[in-house]
């Protein structure tokens, strides 16, 4: 499996056929995915305005890229810290772990995972990580609050209403009907006039 950042430098790669940078945003977008694949893809689409026809504009691809990489440079610093500790704690002989927190224990892609690839949070991904992991360290729980967005949550074991972010994270078993067609139109960035309304 090649590395995040080597993907992202393909993605950057003007030389490169458009085609080709657009998988290796895939590539990113597997190893860094705060909505989960799906969720995480559309956004990109519609905050970078990736289009239809790529030539149209290839440095979609770039300020997609750019955008995870921010995500990312929240959240590895914290995951670090996270395994850092860990091993203190092995090391003194403590097995099992404190509570891991909920952002690690899904390898943290799915931080903020959206069942429903069209309903996620609309900021930007790296202000999103970063007040999840903000409320987290405040001790904010997904019991009571969505981490995400920060309201009261009424109704346990659903999606949040307001920014699609589900408190189970990618173990969540509830699922989107007719999900595969709605995909098959969000990876042909086929979203017509929507994404013009979401990107406005
Ligand atoms: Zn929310």
């Amino acid at each position: 499996m090649t590395s995040f950042p080597a993907q992202a430098n393909r993605v950057r790669d003007s030389t490169l056929p458009p085609q080709r940078r657009l998988y290796a945003l895939r590539e990113c977008t597997l190893h860094c995915a705060p909505y989960g694949f799906r969720a995480t893809w559309h956004h990109l689409v519609v905050s970078a305005r990736i289009p239809r026809r790529l030539a149209d504009d290839p440095d979609a691809l770039v300020r997609a890229a750019d955008e995870l990489q921010r995500a990312r440079d929240v959240v590895m610093p914290q995951v670090q810290e996270y395994a850092e500790r860990r091993r203190r704690e092995k090391a003194v002989g403590m097995r099992a772990p404190q509570a891991p927190p909920p952002w690690n224990s899904w390898g943290w892609c799915g931080i903020a995972y959206c069942p429903d690839p069209e309903h996620h949070p609309a900021g930007p991904l790296a202000t999103v990580v970063q007040g999840v992991l903000n409320r987290y360290t405040a001790g904010i729980t997904v019991d009571t609050h969505c981490l995400a967005c920060g309201i009261e949550r009424r109704r346990p074991g659903r999606a949040c209403p307001t920014c699609g972010v589900h408190p189970d994270g990618p173990a969540a078993r509830w699922r989107v009907p007719s999900t595969e067609e709605r995909w098959r139109r969000i990876w042909r960035r086929d979203l017509g006039n929507r994404s013009e309304t979401l990107a406005s």
